[in-house]
């Protein structure tokens, strides 16, 4: 949804977009096995499945 407000679309490869995932506070780049945003220190829940 962030995209959205930026404008630019994920041009990333497959591989780099499933190893990261988007912040849901504040819209950083959030490796998926971190267990916090390294940007705002938000718990990142995984939504797998
Ligand atoms: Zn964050």
């Amino acid at each position: 949804m962030l995209g959205v407000l930026t404008g630019r679309r994920r041009r990333r490869d497959d591989l780099f977009d499933r190893s990261f995932r988007e912040c849901h506070d504040c819209g950083a780049d959030v490796y998926v096995l971190a267990e916090d945003c390294k940007d705002c220190g938000a718990p990142v829940v995984q939504l797998v499945g």
